[in-house]
């Protein structure tokens, strides 16, 4: 006799088209199949809306997010915004960081997101403040999303005297990974260097901003992957960007992509960010900048597409509802049959949750059961029309349920 069900959504629609009841237990998925009758506490009709697993964005920034209108993006230059940014952080609080994190965590919490890894800038400028204020957050919202926290030197290792220290401290202290961002450093090798030695002391994962620019001329993420495969760190390394792998010739990128699907590297395409930041010299056919996802895929690569920055110099718009970067996605990617969109789904949920080693994610039974019921009853247009989020499901307890209503006094009536 198999207990009540702590929550039954009836007659819903998986990404796979199958229509089916799905029961919750003890926080995982308990059944999936025909359950009517099924005693449960909670039972949600459907009614053919479709269900996905909850949204992983497996790169976003809370602690620089929202200053747009403290540093402003003018030129709209990578070199801008590091700049401007690293200003406004001299002005940074526990407190600040805080504010905005939560409002950015508010709103993907509300869009579906149920798991998430953030950098935290980590370096002389701001301290140990963003880990201080992220930590905080973490804790408190623990029953909504799963925060992973990134210990990133956004302002270089070697150039930036004391930071080595306080990624130490960092990781003793609450971090969960290490990043780094060797185009912003003096030795990119050196620096990718520190990180692979900091990860296996500290035994942790690592994820590196790369290969920011419009022409192939660093192609970092090649040392990277030799490094991965050296410290057989395979399946736990992930790269961001990489948009100079959109600007290698096809015979180029397919031996990039197998060497990256050899070493287990996730690749983590940020498009809001490159379409904003790259081809700024092009005046005419401007570039996209937008790493090379359906060629990545096809190789068998990992690939997520994520949020990186919300209203700041890096990108001056942006919510932190992930749905939103795959709508981007389909336009800047050419991702628009069906089987694209299909794979855009993918990028937004299995992709990012292979990444970020989330355990027991899924569909199936014994998953645990993180859960978005969206509205609408066709799964493209989760990405096509960002459909809104109707109810979104934690570790098998309904978090929260939208309610919508419009009165369209134009017609008419009262
Ligand atoms: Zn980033």
């Amino acid at each position: 006799m198999i207990p009540s069900f702590d929550l039954l959504l009836q007659g819903c629609r998986l990404p796979d088209g199958r229509l089916v009841d799905l029961g919750t237990l003890d926080g995982k998925i308990a059944e999936i199949g025909s359950l009517t009758g099924h005693p449960a506490h909670r039972a949600v009709d459907c009614g053919g809306r479709v269900v996905t697993p909850g949204l992983v964005d497996a790169h976003i920034h809370l602690d620089k997010a929202l200053l747009s209108s403290l540093a402003p993006s003018i030129e709209g230059t990578v070199a801008e915004a590091l700049r401007v940014t690293a200003e406004a952080k001299r002005g940074f609080t526990v407190e600040d960081i805080g504010a905005r994190a939560r409002r950015v965590l508010d709103q993907a919490v509300r869009a579906g997101t149920t798991a998430m890894r953030s950098h935290v800038e980590i370096d002389p400028i701001v301290g140990l403040k963003g880990l201080e204020a992220l930590t905080k957050l973490k804790r408190e919202y623990a029953p909504a999303i799963d925060l992973q926290l990134c210990a990133f030197a956004q302002e270089g290792i070697l150039r930036s005297p004391g930071t080595e220290g306080l990624l130490e401290r960092a990781l003793r202290t609450g971090a969960d990974l290490i990043g780094g961002c060797p185009y912003n450093d003096s030795d990119a090798h050196a620096q990718i260097d520190i990180v692979f030695r900091l990860a296996r002391e500290f035994d942790v994962d690592v994820d590196f901003h790369i290969d920011f620019f419009d022409e192939p001329e660093h192609m970092d993420v090649l040392y990277v992957a030799e490094q991965t495969v050296r410290f057989g760190w395979q399946g736990r390394v992930a790269v961001g960007h990489a948009s100079e792998l959109a600007a290698l010739p096809p015979d180029e990128l397919d031996r990039a992509a197998a060497i990256l699907k050899d070493a287990g590297i996730g690749i983590i395409v940020l498009p809001a960010t490159d379409l904003y930041l790259m081809g700024r010299k092009d005046v005419r056919n401007v570039r996209r900048g937008v790493a090379p996802a359906k060629r990545l895929l096809a190789a068998g690569v990992s690939v997520a597409v994520a949020t990186n920055n919300i209203l700041n110099a890096f990108t001056p718009m942006g919510t932190g509802d992930l749905a939103l970067m795959g709508f981007l996605m389909t336009a800047a990617a050419h991702m628009g049959t069906e089987r694209d969109v299909a794979d855009i789904l993918a990028m937004l949920t299995e992709h990012p949750a292979r990444i970020l080693r989330l355990p027991d994610y899924g569909l199936s039974v014994g998953a645990r059961a993180d859960l978005v019921l969206w509205e609408t009853e066709r799964v493209a247009e989760v990405v096509t029309t960002m459909a809104p989020c109707r109810l979104v499901v934690k570790a098998g307890r309904l978090s929260l349920e939208h309610e919508r209503t419009c009165r369209e006094f134009w017609r008419g009536g009262a």
